[in-house]
């Protein structure tokens, strides 16, 4: 057996979605890591489904701090991470209609409070933005001039190939089927062989507390919940490409330009157990309700739609960190709507607390506090 092929590690991360392989990324240098996903391809759930924002105001505060943490590397990521730049302009627009100017105004307050660099608009400057809005849905707004799309493919594959290049290994068709902590190593069996390590971290996303109870820990209680989106073409608006992404301040709507079409969701969240989600027709045919009282558009044709599993925490805080009682479990979960976002944070984050060199001043400077993302707070160890 060559080296390459060895599967004994110091660590082994269960899942190659954007939390495993920013994770493996960023421990590559210092440990031995093997990467197990039981899809054929990386990114096939949720990272592969999400409508690809960045947003400083898009979370809650401890969110936000890990957003603002990740924007330096996604702005200057290392030479050779990917062919072209991982952001593009966009802007993060929340619009309300009259009786929802309390809310906005609210969630105004909490962003700034933080830190959040946020304008708040007159329905004339909403309008101007995005001229589909109707003009009871335009009566004032706030906008994130500072939002960008991500191109999360980039990005998922910048962090596999950026680990594999430091010695981590990635193996696909491996899902994790049974794992035994004794003398403080895991031996796992997968569909893919068997492996040996010191630390196995859970990205399992939907299925992190379905990891965890293989491995003897949890369940936190994170809860998987589906969301929709659709890609539709429209008449008009043909120059709206420049458009920022749109939300309407309860959260029942948001949609942006893409490439010549829109992108569209109802920010529908639905318990689900762990799947392959899949759009329902009434959540779509709710979105096209809520598009045409809100906006203009005319919808010729939805061109794409799918769903995606968004889990959470109770408090929709993410969680990384050690298990409270089963040895050598490490929790990397519940990036709920953020995953992507707080991607490189998190992963500098993680690397860093297993190698126990506590959280990095870099993140400490924009808030980012370990104990907030503690598995201990959400109470578990009872089960
Ligand atoms: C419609 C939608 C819009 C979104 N928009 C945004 C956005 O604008 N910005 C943002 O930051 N985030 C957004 N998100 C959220 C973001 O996509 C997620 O937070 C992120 O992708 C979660 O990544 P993950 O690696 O935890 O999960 P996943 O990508 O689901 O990866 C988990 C992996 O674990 C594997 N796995 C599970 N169990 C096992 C096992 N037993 N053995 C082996 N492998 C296993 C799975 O196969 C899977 O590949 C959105 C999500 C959706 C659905």
């Amino acid at each position: 057996m060559t080296p390459r092929d060895d599967p004994s590690a110091d660590v082994v991360i269960v899942g190659a979605g954007i939390a495993g392989a920013s994770a493996a990324y960023f421990l590559a240098a210092h440990r031995r890591v093997i990467v197990l996903e039981r899809e054929a391809q990386p990114g096939y759930h949720t990272t592969g489904r999400s409508a690809a924002l960045f947003s400083e105001a898009y979370g809650n505060a401890m969110v936000r701090a890990l957003t603002r943490a990740s924007r330096e590397f996604f702005s200057s990521p290392p030479a050779g991470f990917a062919d072209h730049p991982l952001l593009s302009p966009r802007g993060h627009l929340i619009f309300c209609r009259a009786d929802q100017k309390s809310e906005l105004d609210a969630a105004a307050a909490d962003m700034a409070a933080t830190g959040t660099r946020i304008q708040p608009l007159t329905g004339a400057q909403v309008r101007a933005l995005v001229p589909a809005l109707r003009d009871e849905y335009a009566h004032a707004g706030v906008l994130d001039a500072n939002a960008e799309d991500v191109d999360v493919h980039a990005l998922l594959q910048g962090f596999l190939r950026g680990a594999r290049a430091q010695g981590a290994r990635l193996v696909t068709g491996a899902e994790l089927r049974a794992a035994e902590f004794s003398a403080g190593r895991w031996r796992l069996e997968t569909t893919a062989g068997r492996f040996a390590a010191d630390v196995l971290i859970n990205a399992g996303g939907a299925w992190a507390d379905e990891v965890a109870r293989l491995a003897g820990a949890g369940p936190l209680g994170l809860q998987p919940l589906r969301r929709t989106a659709i890609v539709f073409e429209c008449a008009h608006h043909s120059g709206a490409q420049g458009w920022p992404m749109a939300v309407s301040a309860d959260e029942s709507l948001y949609f942006r330009p893409e490439a010549g079409r829109f992108l569209a969701s109802p920010a529908d969240e639905t318990p689900s157990a762990p799947c392959d989600a899949q759009p329902e027709e009434l959540d779509v045919a709710r979105l096209i309700d809520r598009l045409q009282s809100a906006t203009t558009f005319a919808v010729r044709r939805i061109t794409a739609k799918w769903a995606g599993l968004r889990t959470f925490a109770a408090d929709r805080t993410l969680v990384a960190g050690l298990d409270p009682l089963q040895g050598g479990f490490f929790w990397l979960s519940g990036q709920g709507g953020y995953g992507i976002q707080t991607a490189p944070a998190m992963g500098m984050l993680v690397a860093s607390m297993i190698r126990g060199t506590g959280c990095p001043e870099v993140l400490q400077a924009h808030g980012v506090r370990m104990a907030e993302l503690d598995p201990g707070r959400l109470g578990h160890g009872t089960s």
